[in-house]
């Protein structure tokens, strides 16, 4: 079956592009989908454009670029129109950097498409603080390399302090006030997705800066400390700043109290190693959300591992737009919105995706190495609707009707939603 398609695709396409899409241009040349795009006439246009001198480029290119975005740069020609800003890169925005770490960040403001969604990449060396703070919106997590210690209280002043490594999550509720530190050897990099589009690391309320602003009388009067104590308080703001590794975690944990201050939620979980939710031949999906992770009751995730050749299916989510990190691997994605809209776009590590709520698509890995991906969503539920488990639901007549496919052919579809096939 593949070996057909494989070569149905290269009779179609010339082979400097298929070199860089790979297996992507199977799903186009599928012969039972031949007669069903809307632009026939222009596809044909267009592939006969790609084979002739028309695609040729004597002018200026940045090459680097291209090689990424080969999608970008010479559309599938089911393309057509364009969609929202569906794409972005961390590589494209400004680090902040001081002592200890550094942090970029994207958000609306550059991806003006996700207004419910941003997202923030932050490093803390081994011992480094992301100092004491909190903000409107609620934190979600995920560490892509190294240890860190983070802690957060709820406002019935129990205390939640755990340990994470690479692949585990936390999460922090809005105005839960908390604390990050990187642990040793190296300490930490992480992915922070906030549920809110317009969400920025600068605007979080830092507790040097409170103090900063209060009359020194009215922190004695409140602490029951001397007003000389705040004068040797370091200048705001601290932000990201060094500090000594913490002792052990038991040992932090008794020191505030142990068990009689301790929250009884846990605000972190080991998503990377948990069982797959669903796995199949092309990958695997692990889901995480208020059903596995009660506190986390805003933001919804799955973590994607496609395999060299497969794809994450053809679906769409009826509640939430999608926000995208990809971790590991390449990737194209194409996004079909009405009326006649479609784009599709290249991702390698450290670039973000973005979904409007409800549009269809697929994520197919374009490497020879497995594909990682986060998509996340405002939500307490992860939700998708499976393209292939819809087509098995329809009577066979209307399945004909629709598409030209008989009960036969339809008998080959898979009949689950299968998350990666
Ligand atoms: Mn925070
Ligand atoms: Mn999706």
């Amino acid at each position: 079956m593949l070996s057909d398609q494989k070569s149905i695709a290269v009779s179609l396409e010339n082979p400097t592009r298929r070199s860089f899409i790979g297996l992507s241009s199977v799903a186009l040349a599928t012969t039972a989908f031949a007669g069903l795009t809307a632009h026939a006439q222009e596809r044909a246009s267009t592939q006969k454009a790609e084979h002739d001198h028309s695609v040729s480029d004597p002018g200026q290119e940045n090459k680097a670029l291209l090689a990424l975005n080969p999608n970008s740069n010479t559309p599938p020609p089911t393309d057509h129109g364009d969609v929202v800003p569906i794409w972005y890169s961390f590589d494209l925005v400004k680090k902040r950097v001081g002592e200890g770490g550094w942090t970029h960040e994207v958000t609306e403001r550059v991806l003006p498409s996700s207004k419910d969604i941003a997202g923030v990449n932050m490093r803390l060396t081994a011992g480094s603080y992301r100092e004491m703070h909190w903000h409107t919106a609620d934190e979600w997590a995920y560490v892509l390399y190294g240890k860190a210690r983070v802690t957060v209280m709820q406002p019935d002043g129990k205390m939640f302090i755990g340990d994470v490594e690479e692949g585990d999550l936390w999460i922090f509720p809005a105005g839960h006030p908390h604390s990050i530190q990187g642990l040793g050897p190296d300490g930490t990099e992480f992915l922070l997705v906030f549920n809110q589009g317009g969400f920025s690391e600068d605007g979080t309320m830092l507790l040097s800066e409170w103090i900063a602003h209060t009359p020194p009388e009215v922190l004695a009067k409140n602490t029951g400390l001397e007003v000389s104590v705040f004068a040797n308080a370091p200048k705001p703001p601290l932000y990201i700043f060094p500090g000594t590794q913490p002792g052990s975690l038991a040992a932090d944990k008794a020191e505030i109290g142990g068990e009689t201050v301790a929250a009884r939620s846990q605000y972190t979980f080991r998503l990377k190693s948990m069982a797959p939710t669903k796995s199949s031949k092309g990958g695997e999906v692990r889901i995480v959300d208020s059903k596995n992770f009660p506190v986390s009751k805003h933001v919804a995730a799955a973590l994607v591992t496609v395999k060299p050749g497969g794809m994450r299916e053809m679906h769409w989510h009826p509640h939430d737009s999608e926000w995208q990190f990809y971790i590991a691997g390449k990737a194209r994605m194409t996004v079909f919105f009405p009326v006649d809209n479609a784009r599709t776009v290249d991702f390698n590590a450290n670039d973000v995706g973005y979904v409007p709520n409800n549009a269809p698509h697929y994520i197919e890995n374009t490497g020879d190495t497995d594909l990682v991906f986060l998509e996340t969503f405002a939500s307490s539920e992860f939700v998708d609707v499976s393209l292939n488990q819809w087509l098995r639901r329809v009577p066979s007549e209307m399945l004909k009707a629709h598409l030209n496919i008989d009960k036969a052919q339809a008998m080959k579809i898979p009949s689950e939603n299968q998350g990666v096939i």
